[in-house]
């Protein structure tokens, strides 16, 4: 029988896997099976630094030598079509066939696309991919506005590159407030703020509808009963996990691929990591599927002490961050229901961290603009520690004396 490990996905989960196997010296034994033609990538400067500066190139995780250097084959622009699971193989575009003793499925999230907004229009976008990301670099030099649909992180951190490109910028949210999913009412309130002062034309509670097509282009939208012509329009409107190979092979999916505290999935060979998995939060507790890079980058070492034969329970502390322009938001820990916010001030009236409580516990610090008050929170909440909140909320106080 093989004793490959084969991992199907491009992104921060599979670039992580094959670090942490290089490094357990079992990187001869890995196949890494990639849709894009690309060597993993960084994504988070897809949105910003890549899309304002036509010169920025894409950021690889490791240079194609070093994947030769550690053994590790790599299938380019060659997506897994099937996996077989009573005979352990998976089946390639090309034709190729892997066998795998065990298979890793870091096959990420797909962006949300508006079904009446296909494909073919050559002035709509979306921005997941790096081809995405050449494409709307494109169109955006080539525009003098752009509407985003959609006021979660890819939505703002376009609309912002837009601006600070100069563009005239609409940006429609369908919530009555941006970033719900992921930060408090009151740092959505700051962003808003925020944007709006940059010149960032943003509504909230709004819906497009009425999509007019003509000549393969969107010429307008219409945006609760009033017409308007679009010159750009970018979706930012979610994105989906992608479970498509793990649901055609008999997987337990439930948003996202059933995973346990250790990664598996209802088949023990194989695991699932990063933005397609859903994994129990605390054991048989509340489950959770997180999509971001801390989440990606620390759940490839569970899933590497999993392969190695050590039970590691995936415990990480969430965090993630955001750039807009000139707003930094940094967030750690996970926001509790109906919990208590201090606010400790900044170095700058733009600079500021909410502290939420649980009680008498800490569980949630977002930071505006404060990135060392983030450090040092994400240190106090790894440790379990919750300063009382006069005494997180005094600028006086080093949060590192806390720890
Ligand atoms: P998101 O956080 O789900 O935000 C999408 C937003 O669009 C939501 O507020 C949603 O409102 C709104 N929306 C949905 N349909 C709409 C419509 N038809 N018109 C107007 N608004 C609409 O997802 P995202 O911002 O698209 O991000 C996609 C993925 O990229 C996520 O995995 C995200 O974590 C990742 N990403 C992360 C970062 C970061 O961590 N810094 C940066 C960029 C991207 P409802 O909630 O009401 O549907």
């Amino acid at each position: 029988m093989s004793d490959s490990i084969v991992i199907i996905g491009g992104g921060h989960a599979a670039a992580g896997l094959c670090a942490g196997l290089a490094e357990a010296g079992l990187g001869a034994r890995v196949h890494l099976v990639c849709a894009e033609a690309e060597l993993p990538y960084q994504r988070p400067p897809l949105s910003k630094a890549f899309l304002k500066n036509p010169e920025e190139a894409l950021q690889s995780h490791r240079a194609e030598a070093w994947y030769a250097d550690a053994g590790i084959t790599l299938h380019r622009a060659d997506p897994a079509l099937a996996i077989e699971r009573a005979a352990q193989r998976v089946s390639l575009q090309s034709g190729a066939v892997l066998e795998y003793e065990r298979l890793v499925l870091a096959t990420g999230a797909v962006a949300r696309r508006l079904p009446q907004l296909g494909a073919g229009l050559a002035n709509v976008a979306l921005l997941r991919s790096a081809a995405d990301a050449r494409r709307l670099r494109e169109q955006l030099a080539a525009a003098a506005s752009v509407t985003v649909l959609g006021g979660g992180f890819i939505g703002l951190e376009i609309a912002a590159s837009a601006r600070a490109l100069g563009k005239a910028v609409t940006l429609l949210e369908s919530a009555p407030r941006l970033l719900e999913r992921s930060v408090s009412a009151e740092i959505a309130e700051h962003v808003l703020q925020t944007h709006r002062g940059a010149g960032i034309d943003l509504r909230l509670a709004v819906a497009a509808e009425g999509f007019e097509v003509e000549g393969g282009r969107l010429a307008a939208i219409s945006v609760d009963g009033r017409r308007e012509p679009v010159e750009l329009l970018v979706m930012g409107i979610g994105a989906a996990p992608d479970t498509a190979l793990a649901e055609a092979a008999g997987l337990e999916c439930d948003n996202g691929i059933v995973v346990d505290a250790c990664l598996r999935s209802s088949d023990p060979a194989i695991l699932a990591v990063g933005d397609c998995a859903n994994f129990p939060q605390t054991p048989g507790g509340r489950r959770l599927r997180l999509e971001s890079v801390q989440n990606a980058g620390d759940q490839a070492r569970t899933a590497v002490a999993t392969l190695l034969g050590r039970e590691e329970p995936y415990r990480a502390l969430p965090w993630f961050w955001s750039e807009q322009g000139g707003l930094r938001l940094q967030m750690a820990g996970l926001m509790p229901a109906g919990g208590e916010i201090h606010r400790r001030p900044g170095a700058t009236p733009a600079s500021f961290s909410l502290f939420h409580y649980s009680g008498a516990r800490l569980a949630c610090v977002e930071s505006v603009n404060a990135p060392m008050d983030h450090l040092m929170s994400r240190k106090l909440l790894e440790a379990g520690k919750s300063p009382a909140p006069d005494v997180v909320c005094d600028p006086k106080t080093a949060l590192k004396a806390l720890l």
